[in-house]
């Protein structure tokens, strides 16, 4: 692991720029949400951004499968009530049936025709080896929501 402490704000950026281009050519508005204050992340900055460009993707695949009029990417930073910080993903995709909630962090678990089902168990794994907790839900409105946490790198 490449150790660096970095701003979770900067490393969503630079995902976002990652993106940019895929989500034009998918129709998908792209926006993200962040605090003013920096988060700083102790962890491996490529290993972060490779959770948030896995579940962006997730989200512009999700949404390719309704017929809507807007398709809009969310990525939003805070810091938490208990000092970590915080990243959530949010679409207006097809959201994720109840009954598949448990299974979709499994490895090779996928509902595409040419998924690898990877994604989410890679994502969960790096995540996991910071620290941190990943976790799914759908939102009241339509479409899901993937949060992660991690602990706040904090001096001395
Ligand atoms: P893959 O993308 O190759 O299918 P993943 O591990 O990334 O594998 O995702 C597993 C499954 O979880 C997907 O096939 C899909 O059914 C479901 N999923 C993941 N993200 C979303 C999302 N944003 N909205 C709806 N379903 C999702
Ligand atoms: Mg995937």
């Amino acid at each position: 692991i490449d150790w660096q402490e970095f701003d979770l704000n900067d490393v969503t950026t630079s995902a976002i720029r990652i993106l940019r281009g895929e989500a034009e050519r998918r129709s998908v508005v792209v926006s993200s949400s962040q605090t003013s204050r920096e988060l700083p992340v102790r962890a491996d900055r490529v290993h972060v951004q490779q959770v948030i460009l896995n579940l962006a993707t997730n989200a512009m695949d999700a949404m390719l499968e309704v017929i809507t009029t807007e398709r809009r990417l969310l990525l939003e930073t805070r810091l938490t009530t208990e000092s970590k910080v915080e990243l959530s993903v949010s679409d207006t995709g097809r959201g994720i049936p109840d009954g598949q909630l448990a299974s979709i962090f499994e490895p090779f678990y996928t509902t595409k025709p040419t998924g690898t089902g990877l994604g989410l168990s890679i994502a969960r794994a790096i995540v996991e080896t910071y620290d941190g907790e990943i976790w799914a839900a759908n939102r009241p409105d339509g479409g899901a929501v993937f949060r992660i946490v991690l602990p706040l790198a904090t001096n001395g």
